[in-house]
Parts: structure tokens; sequence; C-alpha cells
């Protein structure tokens, strides 16, 4: 057997962001091992999307750096584009392209010859339970199943990490626990490091591996799920689970 792995899939050391002189991202740290799932949790506005945006390389930190398996991404002089990251993305707002087939969306990031992708789409679209959609359009789908296309076509190049903003809040209340089920039970067959950001309590405590709660730009708190929601650090740590609920 292979000796797992010691260094970090993800990790971010100090990051640091501010918008008109305004620090929203204060100092961030964090390591993400593969095959590990970190929500960062915490209220609106604290810096959660800001944080992934410049692990995506769609945002640039002021200071701070990013490294994938033990090698720089980022640094404030040196900058690998976020097209060669080798990032999955899934929003709540990042759709599926309307005009092209189910299949034709998930095989969007994929090289190779037409068979290799024809392969890789079905292998997905049969783990997420939709191959018989594979010649559909996003429209003839639920909003559940839409989801489950967006997250094949996020894990069709094999990220080395996902990236997860908010991705279940446009989700009706009724699915969005099955939803949740299906896509850790989905993520833990990859060997990706996952970095979900949610604002909502129940979400994290279903899913993280570790959770990292965030206020005012920092990380306030870290650890397995159930340590940070029986043992808060502070008082804005347990009004922040119990307003949530
Ligand atoms: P969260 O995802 O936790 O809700 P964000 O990272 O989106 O928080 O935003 C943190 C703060 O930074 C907010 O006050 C937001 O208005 C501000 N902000 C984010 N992006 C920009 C930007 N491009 N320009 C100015 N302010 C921004
Ligand atoms: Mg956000």
């Amino acid at each position: 057997m292979a000796e797992p792995s010691l260094v970090p899939r993800l990790e971010i050391k100090d990051l640091r962001r501010s918008f008109a002189g305004r620090t929203v991202v204060d100092g961030v740290s964090l390591q993400i091992m593969p095959g590990q799932v970190t929500c960062l949790l915490g209220p609106s506005g604290c810096g959660k999307s800001t944080t992934l945006r410049m692990i995506a390389g769609v945002e640039m930190q002021d200071s701070g750096t990013i490294h994938v398996d033990g090698k720089l991404i980022c640094d404030t002089v040196f900058r690998i584009p976020p097209e060669r990251r080798e990032i999955g993305l899934m929003f709540q707002d990042f759709a599926l392209f309307p005009h092209l087939s189910v299949a034709d969306n998930v095989a969007f990031g994929l090289h190779g010859t037409k068979a290799e992708k024809r392969a890789r789409v079905e292998e997905l679209l049969a783990r997420v339970d939709l191959l018989r959609f594979i010649d559909g359009y996003p429209h003839q789908l639920s909003g559940g199943e839409q989801q489950r296309v967006a997250l094949a076509r996020a894990l069709a190049p094999k990220p080395r990490i996902m990236l997860m903003d908010e991705p279940f809040s446009g989700l009706d209340n009724r699915l969005r626990d099955g939803i949740r089920d299906e896509t850790l039970s989905i993520l833990k067959e990859e060997d990706t490091a996952v970095l979900l950001v949610t604002h909502e309590p129940d979400e994290a405590m279903r899913m993280a591996d570790e959770i990292a709660l965030m206020r005012d730009g920092r990380i306030v708190q870290q650890g397995a799920p159930y340590n940070v929601y029986t043992r808060p650090l502070d008082r804005a740590a347990v009004a922040f689970f119990s307003d949530a609920n």
C-alpha cells in the first residue's frame, strides 16, 4: 500500500485582501488533506467568498501564499492562472450552459479524443445517477438534477481541489438534505480536497470533516464539527450557532 501523503493538498497561509481600505480577509490560513472536506462557516459578509475566489485565482490577494501539493501556485509576485490550477468550482449561480446538452456540459473542461471524453462523461453521469439524461438539455432537468450535472461537470477533469460556494442554497428545502448527502458520498469517492463555504451550521455539521468558523475576515475557531459545536470558544460562536438554527 502507498504511504499516505503528509503534504496538504491545499495550504493557504496568511491570506489578506482589502477593498477600498477595508480589510475583508485578514490573515486566513488553512490546510486541507486529499479526501478531506473542510467547511468555511460564517455569517454573510465575513469574507468567505473572497477567500475562495483568491484560491480559485479570480481574485488576487494583497499578501499571503497558496500551495497545492506542496507547490507554490500563487504569492504576490508569482501566479498560476485560474484555468491551470486544477480546481473544480461549484457556485449557487454557476449555472449549466442552457444551449449545450448534458453530455456537452459535463465534457466542457475535458481534453482528449472524442471517445475518451465520452467515456469520462458516461462514468460521471452514472456516478450522479443521471446517465438517462445524457442527451437531454438542462431545462428538462429539475433543480436538484441540474445540481448533480454541475457536480459531474466540476469533477470530470479530476480536479485536485473542489471549491464550493453555498452550492445548495438555491435548492428547495425539501431536496437539500438528500442532495447534500449524495454530493458528499460522490466527493468522498474522489481523492480531492474540498473547501465548502456556507453560512448554515446545519450544512457544515452534516458535511464537514473539519469546520473553520470565520468572522470579520478571520478564522476564529477550527476543529471537528462536534467539537466546534459543543465547545464554541466564545460568545459570538455560541450566538452564531443558535441564531442560525
Ligand atoms: P461572504 O462570502 O462571507 O458573504 P464576501 O467575501 O463576499 O463575504 O464579502 C466580504 C466583504 O467584502 C463584504 O462586505 C463585501 O461587500 C466586500 N467585497 C467583496 N468583494 C468586493 C469587491 N470586489 N469590491 C468591494 N467590496 C467587496
Ligand atoms: Mg459569499
